[in-house]
């Protein structure tokens, strides 16, 4: 690694509650399911974690709850090197959950945001020197699109880098579009971008993410493609974020932008190699044994 990058990220905490079931139940139904297992999750903290297990210094700017899911996320975060002195712990909401039930044939997730509602414009504002003192910032839309306007002003004040991962997918605001540095959508997130409005100057920001298909980026106004690794997937959960936790890391490097998408999406291919979203990211040794 050239330096040891300064990595912000605003986003969301979640803690995953994850249930297996051999039968879905029905409307009106209650099934005995297998399993059941909490993973720490959100994007926000995904892309944390994949970011500091490549060797970046990493604070994370968010909110939980002050119940025992939010402690146990702080924690774990903690135990990854994250700094997680930005994240506020409001009181009398709930952390946020994201319950999902798995069986053979069928995935169906419902997140509530709980604290994640509460990154606020005037939360982020609170962490504006950690925003000015880093390297490159990483956002998605998990938390709510006004903090994220507002992180992208402060970052802009600064010439701070901003990569924007729209994702879940919403109508990204004209400061969100001409603000940001990067986009990263994946291809669905890229069709609901309504595309045909997109000006040529914003359509080469952006990094599409191709899942098995590897990653489009544009280069010196030039379209470029590049392969994704040939590997054997456990599980393609958190294949984005950690092309996102690996891209900051790069970028915020100093590395050029061809050289940071390579890595990501070495580091990304390595990720659906394991289970889990944040039990799959690799550390910057993996990358660079897997790239060699
Ligand atoms: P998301 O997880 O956000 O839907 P993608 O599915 O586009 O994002 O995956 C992000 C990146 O992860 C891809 O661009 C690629 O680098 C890597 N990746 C995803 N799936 C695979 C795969 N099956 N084989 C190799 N690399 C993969």
């Amino acid at each position: 690694m050239k330096k040891i990058p300064a990595v912000c990220v605003i986003g969301s905490l979640n803690m995953d509650l994850t249930m297996t079931t051999k039968k879905m139940p029905k409307q009106g139904e209650t099934v005995i399911g297998e399993h059941f297992e909490t993973y720490p999750g959100g994007k926000g903290a995904n892309q944390a974690v994949a970011a500091a297990r490549l060797g970046a210094n990493v604070t994370m700017i968010g909110a939980v709850g002050t119940d025992a899911f939010g402690d146990s996320l702080l924690k774990s975060l903690s135990q990854e090197g994250i700094n997680v002195e930005g994240i506020s712990k409001i009181s009398d909401v709930a952390t946020g959950v994201a319950s999902i039930i798995m069986s053979d044939h069928d995935n169906r997730i419902i997140v509530a945001s709980g604290a994640n509602a509460f990154v606020t414009p005037e939360l982020v504002e609170q962490y504006h020197e950690q925003i000015r003192d880093s390297d490159i910032v990483l956002v998605q839309l998990e938390t709510p699109l006004e903090a994220i306007v507002r992180t992208i002003e402060i970052a802009n004040e600064h010439s701070i880098p901003v990569i924007v991962n729209p994702a879940p997918f919403q109508e990204l605001p004209e400061a969100i579009l001409t603000g940001s540095t990067f986009l990263t959508p994946n291809e669905i997130e890229l069709e609901a971008m309504k595309q045909e409005t997109i000006s040529n100057s914003i359509r080469e920001k952006i990094i599409l993410t191709k899942g098995a298909d590897g990653v489009q980026f544009f280069e010196n106004g030039r379209s470029k493609d590049v392969k994704s690794y040939q590997v054997k997937v456990a599980d393609t959960t958190g294949a984005g974020d950690t092309f996102n936790g690996a891209l900051a890391t790069q970028l915020g490097s100093g590395f050029p932008l061809t050289d940071a998408v390579h890595y990501a999406n070495a580091a990304a291919a390595l990720s659906v190699t394991k289970l889990g979203a944040q039990g799959g990211m690799p550390t910057n040794v993996e990358v660079k044994q897997f790239i060699i």
